[in-house]
C-alpha cells in the first residue's frame, strides 16, 4: 500500500553479536576499540552499523540486509559494517528517497559508548550522509547483554520521497 508522499517514512532494525575469541578486534558503530575483545561474525560484527543497515532498508522497503547483501555473498564477507552502510545508503537514495536523520542506540556493558559518542556519530554520519546519533544502555545484568555474552544494537531511520 502506497504511504502518504508528505509523511516521512521510519524504518527498524536490530542486531546481535557474541563476543569472540580473544584478540579479535572490536569494531563497534564505525571505530575500532582497542584493548576490547570483539564481537563474532563472518564480518566485523558491527552490530550498530549492521541495525542503521536494516533501519534503513526497512524504511525504504528494500528489504533486509540478508537479502541485498547475502550473508554467504562472498563480495561482502569481510565487509565493514560501515562500508555495508555507505553501499545501504546509496541503494536508498538510488530508489527515490532522502535520508533524514538515523539513531542506534548500543545495548551491552563494554565498551562505553560515552566517551567516544562524538567521533562515533562524525563516522556513522558520513556513512549515511545524514545526521545519526547513537546512545548506549545496559541491561541492569539482565540477558545476553547483561552477561557479557554479547552486543547489541536498535536503530530507527527517517526517509522522504525525493522522487
Ligand atoms: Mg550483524
Amino acid at each position: 500500500m502506497p504511504s502518504d508522499p508528505l509523511i516521512p517514512l521510519v524504518g527498524i532494525g536490530t542486531d546481535v553479536h557474541a563476543f569472540g575469541d580473544e584478540g579479535r578486534p572490536m569494531w563497534l558503530a564505525g571505530l575500532h576499540w582497542p584493548g576490547e575483545v570483539g564481537l563474532a561474525g563472518h564480518s566485523d560484527a558491527d552490530v550498530a552499523a549492521h541495525a542503521l543497515c536494516d533501519a534503513l532498508l526497512s524504511a525504504a522497503g528494500l528489504g533486509d540486509l540478508g537479502s541485498v547483501f547475502g550473508t554467504s555473498d562472498p563480495q561482502w564477507a569481510q565487509a565493514s559494517g560501515v562500508s555495508l552502510l555507505s553501499h545501504t545508503a546509496a541503494l536508498v537514495r538510488d530508489a527515490g528517497f532522502t535520508i533524514g536523520n538515523a539513531s542506534v542506540q548500543v545495548i551491552g556493558n563494554r565498551p562505553k559508548i560515552g566517551p567516544r559518542r562524538d567521533e562515533a556519530q562524525d563516522v556513522l554520519s558520513a556513512a549515511i550522509g545524514a545526521p545519526v546519533r547513537v546512545s548506549g544502555t545496559t541491561t541492569d545484568g539482565l540477558g545476553l547483554t547483561g552477561r557479557d555474552e554479547g552486543v547489541a544494537a536498535i536503530a530507527v531511520a527517517s526517509l522522504i520521497r525525493s522522487s
